[in-house]
């Protein structure tokens, strides 16, 4: 039967064996539930089962839920997962606590400086288009060291990993591959004097690939929530 609090359950003992496989200990990943096109109801569901971070991908549909659970804000952690056009930026800045897909400099410096002073420096992670990527969005890798730079240096703005969302494929070496790819590149700006914490990869079909790669953050919706009507992002 559909349950959020027993899909939970499943996930995280997914996630443990994956951290047991990679020889990671199981808070070395965080659990991102991916809650778009569900009701608030079912985020409180998830809240009570002890999930804490949610992921959005539409603005709106994320800005009527953070209202609707008001009450609750101080025990949520909203990250925005999805793409962020210039002309939303103010309201992300006012309500989320993350945002994972920055590819443009002119959205983070308009991040920065929209980000309410009352409240702590907006997280960042760059998303990257990794090799094989049909999308069109995401940072070429060519580029993401001097975005990289730069959006480091925005004064509101904690710039702390690196996203991305490969083409969906099947089999743990072929979803490996990318993930892989993208902890190299997580670790060339580590070296060069960047101070990372996070790397955003693996969602429900690959997040055993993605933590064997390294991922610390797995983004996961359908093994929560269940089927989407409505899909993409
Ligand atoms: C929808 C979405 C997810 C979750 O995907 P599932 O396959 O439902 O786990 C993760 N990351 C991003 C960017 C998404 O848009």
């Amino acid at each position: 039967m559909f349950s959020i609090s027993e899909n939970l359950r499943q996930v995280r003992s997914r996630l443990a064996l994956a951290c047991a496989a990679a020889h990671r200990g199981v808070d070395d990943v965080t659990l991102l539930a991916v809650s778009k096109t569900c009701p608030a109801e079912a985020v409180r569901a998830a809240h009570a089962a002890g999930q804490r971070a949610f992921g959005e991908n539409y603005v709106q549909e994320a800005l009527d839920k953070i209202a609707a659970l008001a009450d609750m804000r101080a025990g949520l952690e909203w990250h925005l997962i999805g793409p962020l056009q210039s002309n939303k930026t103010r309201v992300v800045a006012e309500s989320f606590d993350w945002v994972h897909a920055v590819d443009r400099l002119k959205i983070a410096e308009r991040l920065s400086s929209q980000r309410p002073q009352h409240l702590p420096a907006l997280n960042i992670c760059l998303q990257v288009n990794v090799s094989g990527e049909a999308s069109k969005s995401g940072v070429a890798p060519a580029e993401l060291p001097a975005l990289a730079h730069a959006v480091a240096g925005l004064p509101r703005l904690r710039l702390r990993g690196l996203m991305s969302i490969p083409e969906p494929v099947e089999g743990l070496g072929a979803q490996r591959a990318p993930h892989r790819e993208l902890h190299r590149w997580f670790d060339k700006l580590v070296q060069s004097g960047l101070a990372l914490d996070t790397l955003s990869m693996g969602m429900s079909a690959d997040l055993e690939a993605a933590v064997l790669e390294g991922a610390n953050l797995v983004r996961v919706g359908t093994a929560i929530f269940g089927a989407r009507a409505r899909t993409g992002g």
